[in-house]
């Protein structure tokens, strides 16, 4: 009997409710959620009417958080500390709904526990400044001070598939923190892991007017989320078509769009090769490659390029993928059969249009294998768009120059890696490339959960996330002077 075999018997069918406000809710109508290594449904969560999310926005904006900056930090850090002792549980839910590996799956909630730990510390922290006003001629003996406040009306979040937990507790996190009001849409494809949260925010404190979550389907209720006057401030992790749609609804509203990615590893030829394809790979494959700041693009310098390209096909050989509840795999599913066939069908194509396939593009179902494409030119569907998942598209590039024009040559402008020691080179990469992030000799999704994080262009608007940068978007600055 396999280990998901063994696990599929003893699964009970989760049956959820929406948290309105903290209540319980069950709805006739439901979404199913499957496991994608096996297609068993696992469990349904209710759609939401237009009338719930009123609810829950309305109630929400009536309320105004009592919480101190140290109950806010209890609060976060006793979450924390919650999630830290179920973390087992909380990896199998994840794996369950998402075909994530255990492994991918256990990182995550370790994650998700440095998320609430950096906005808990940060709650504490007052970053008001004083400017003090007889600075020039025009000045006075006064000074003027500013003050962060909570937005008056409710934050909507709206979260992707891919990091069923992380995803939901960068955005909730720094609400709490802010002593904001939150209305969570979670992804329907991962929404279970999401209703945990919120239960562990409300076992843990938080007043449960402040927090929300709802699922449904987003041609009926997200218009609702995105314009109602109760809301003044849309948070979206997503893909670029939602998040320009989002842009165009969520009118007057402010916005923090962070979208896809389409990020190169950049191999020069002074680099340490061996280094560079443990990079490649691994940002490649974890996650299942659905990381918006996953190696979706490999530009190598042409004199060393066979030997990384060989490496390369060793370290993927190594990936051992297949039942994610299986704890010694690397790799579980993607999300769905519909992105596995996608995969299959852009290297397809690639190979038709000259690519060389060196491994994989084996798919089972919605398990697809790590994938090395080689000789892929920077017209391929595979590296222009978007490819969410664990293929390894190697570009053969031949001057600095060309490396920076195939690199900014894509809709997207979100993280990139740079393996080089050459600081003249790093510092012209650095200038040059339009992303939102550079990592020398570490893979471009690299940060920790407090740094500023996003992108340009199609990548998103430039508001970055990191607990720091969101606890920021998430406030009003007031001013005030005084005479002293
Ligand atoms: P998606 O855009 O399909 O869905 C994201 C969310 O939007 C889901 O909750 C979905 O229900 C909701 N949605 C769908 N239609 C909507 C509508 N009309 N109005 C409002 N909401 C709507 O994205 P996905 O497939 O879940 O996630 C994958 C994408 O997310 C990839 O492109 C990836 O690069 C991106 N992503 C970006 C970041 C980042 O920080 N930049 C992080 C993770 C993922």
């Amino acid at each position: 009997m396999t280990a998901s075999a063994a696990s599929s018997a003893s699964r009970p069918l989760i049956r959820e409710s929406l948290r309105i406000a903290g209540e319980k809710v069950l709805r006739d109508r439901v979404i199913e959620v499957r496991h994608p290594y096996d297609g068993e449904l696992i469990g349904t969560v209710p759609k939401a009417t237009v009338l719930d999310v009123r609810q829950a926005l309305k109630t929400a904006r009536n309320f105004r958080s009592p919480l101190t900056r140290h109950g806010r930090y209890e609060i976060l850090m006793k979450a924390g500390a919650i999630i830290a002792s179920r973390r087992n549980d909380l990896a199998r839910l994840i794996t369950l709904e998402s075909g994530l590996c255990l492994k991918d799956s256990q990182y995550e909630v370790g994650r998700a526990s440095d998320v609430l730990l950096f906005a808990a510390n940060l709650a504490l922290v007052d970053d008001g400044q004083v400017f003090s006003c007889d600075l020039t001629a025009h000045g006075k003996n006064r000074k003027v001070y500013t003050l962060r406040e909570p937005l008056q009306g409710v934050i909507t979040a709206i979260t992707p598939f891919n990091h069923p937990l992380n995803q939901v507790i960068h955005k909730v996190a720094p609400a709490v923190a802010t002593n904001n009001r939150m209305v969570l849409k979670p992804s329907e494809k991962t929404p279970l892991t999401a209703y945990a949260l919120a239960d562990i925010l409300y076992e843990a404190g938080l007043p449960p007017p402040m927090l929300s979550v709802l699922t449904g389907d987003p041609a009926e209720i997200a218009d609702e989320l995105l314009t109602s006057a109760d809301v003044d401030l849309v948070t979206f992790t997503g893909g670029v078509s939602v998040g320009k749609h989002i842009a165009a609804k969520a009118v007057y509203k402010r916005q923090v769009l962070e979208l896809g990615g389409n990020d190169p590893i950049i191999v020069l030829e002074d680099a340490d090769v061996e280094e560079a394809a443990t990079l490649a790979a691994s940002g490649s494959y974890r996650n299942s490659g659905q990381r918006c700041t996953a190696v979706k693009r490999m530009l190598v310098q042409e004199s060393v390029a066979d030997r990384f390209v060989e490496l390369l096909v060793e370290k993927t050989r190594a990936v051992k993928y297949g039942d994610p509840f299986d704890p010694t795999v690397d790799m579980g599913t993607v999300i769905d059969e519909a992105s596995a066939r996608r995969f299959e069908t852009v290297v397809n194509e690639a190979v038709a249009g000259g690519a060389r396939l060196l491994y994989g593009n084996v798919r089972r179902g919605a398990l697809y294998s790590p994938t090395v494409l080689d000789q892929v030119t920077p017209d391929m569907t595979v590296v222009r768009e978007e490819t969410f998942g664990p293929v390894s598209p190697v570009i053969r590039f031949k001057t600095v120059e060309e490396a920076i024009s195939i690199a900014n040559g894509t809709a997207y402008g979100l993280s990139s890696s740079l393996c080089t020691n050459r600081i003249d080179l790093i510092t012209h990469f650095v200038r040059e490339l339009q992303m939102g992030s550079v990592n020398v000799r570490e893979v471009p999704g690299y940060r920790l959960e407090m740094t500023p994080f996003g992108g340009i262009k199609d990548s998103g608007l430039g508001y970055k996330e990191g607990v720091q940068e969101a606890m920021k978007s998430y406030c009003n600055t007031k001013t005030y002077s005084l005479p002293w």
